[in-house]
């Protein structure tokens, strides 16, 4: 048979787990600990052979969904996380250690930043790069270098890491090459095709889609040699090497700092994600015809947007990603006041998250990048007046008129 659509694959993926009474959804089991008739199995889960025994490490409904974005990522395992926030931190508590090198993509998830001083103040020297650009990312690299960060599209100013190259650098160099793909999700871009080696994803986004679920996951793509890795415990190097990260990811984080997710959110995760290549296929319509319409309005100066000719990383976002995404930035033209143009949006909601069913809008510099100050925001590209949309599936018309009206 040959390789099944990515849809037919989600759908499909819990039941194949030969779920009781032909359940096409797996259960949400809500047991904190797991019992045993036979006191073996207990050990046996112990010593790491497949099982629960307690719900701060996995449950049957955790599990499911980790299966489920295992398959979705092309990957190797995954696990999940209470938050794309936690599935990140827990990664890199895990896999550096203090004198260690991280080189970081400068444009970066506010929360992300803000992680990256914590993570120097514990002694992980880091090096902000202009990701875009290779030869930076090449000239960061240092004797004690272990990591490579960066996502796929920036939010808000949409810039797009230079994903093959920082691929190709990572496998000659022996670096763990992560890759945060929540913006553009497993659905449109394979970061498997760029030999990622952990894809990190806010499953709260895209993924969960409703806005009514915090997730994320860590998937290990199988492409990394962990018998390189100098940090991985003794303890866990043993058995099939490439479990090693994961195993350790999840031993020394999951396990040990507890970020785990709830059997109740999994299953809300894993409904939503049913329908993200429907949503996402929708969003990102309009999102370009919402790109294309303000680029040609005369009150708006600049239109960030990788589906747009003028992107400057507009080929790399055709050659890899399936579609441009759905988040999309813009500037006024002087004089004009973006505050006032969000509350003239009727159907947009003034709200930060992304990758809602909803049109959701904010400024940027008094918002998710005000804690940053203002130095930062012009490094990053943040001009004082930009204003960030993340789009939803509102019929096209729709949301057209709305921003023609504010506009107007
Ligand atoms: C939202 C987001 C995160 C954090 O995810 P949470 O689920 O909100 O903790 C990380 N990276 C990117 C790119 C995001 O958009």
């Amino acid at each position: 048979m040959s390789e099944q659509g990515f849809t037919t694959k989600i759908v499909h993926s819990d039941r194949l787990l030969n779920l009781e009474y032909g359940a096409v959804h797996a259960p949400i089991h809500n047991s904190v600990p797991y019992g045993f008739d036979d006191v073996q199995g207990l050990i046996d889960v112990f010593q790491g052979q497949p099982g629960h025994a307690y719900a701060r490490q996995s449950t049957p409904t955790t599990d499911a969904l980790q299966h489920k974005i295992c398959q979705m990522d092309n990957g190797y395992a995954s696990l999940v996380f209470a938050s794309g926030m936690a599935a990140i931190v827990t990664t890199f508590l895990t896999l550096l250690k203090s004198g260690d090198h991280l080189i970081c993509s400068r444009f970066l998830f506010g929360n992300t930043n803000s992680v990256m001083g914590t993570l120097q103040s514990y002694g992980i020297e880091i090096t902000l790069v202009d990701a875009t650009n290779i030869d930076e990312v090449k000239a960061a690299k240092q004797a004690n270098t272990r990591m490579v960060f960066v996502e796929t599209i920036a939010n808000p100013v949409t810039q797009i890491s230079a994903l093959e190259e920082i691929g190709e650098f990572c496998e000659t160099e022996k670096l763990v090459y992560v890759i945060d793909n929540t913006l553009t999700s497993s659905f449109l871009f394979d970061a498997t095709k760029v030999k990622v080696s952990l894809i990190v994803t806010s499953l709260s986004k895209y993924v969960a889609g409703h806005g009514n679920a915090l997730g994320g996951s860590v998937t290990d793509s199988g492409l990394f040699d962990w018998q390189t890795y100098p940090n991985i415990f003794s303890g866990y190097r043993k058995g099939d090497s490439k479990m090693w990260g994961i195993n350790q990811i999840k031993k020394k984080g999951l396990r040990d700092m507890g970020g785990c997710m709830s059997s109740q959110t999994a299953h809300l995760i894993s409904v939503g994600s049913e329908t993200m290549e429907l949503r996402m296929e929708r969003q990102c319509n309009n999102a370009l015809a919402l790109a294309e319409f303000l680029e040609q309005h005369p009150k708006v100066a600049k239109v960030y947007y990788p589906g747009l000719e003028s992107h400057p990383q507009y080929d790399v976002a055709k050659r890899l990603f399936k579609k441009f995404g759905a988040i999309l930035s813009f500037d006024l033209i002087e004089g004009e006041d973006c505050c006032e143009l969000l509350n003239k949006l009727n159907i947009v909601i003034n709200a930060t998250h992304l990758g809602d069913n909803r049109t959701l809008a904010l400024p940027v510099a008094p918002t998710i990048y005000g804690e940053m100050g203002l130095e930062v925001r012009q490094k990053m590209g943040i001009s004082e007046t930009m204003v960030r949309c993340s789009i939803g599936i509102e019929n096209t018309e729709d949301l057209l008129a709305d921003f023609k009206q504010a506009l107007a």
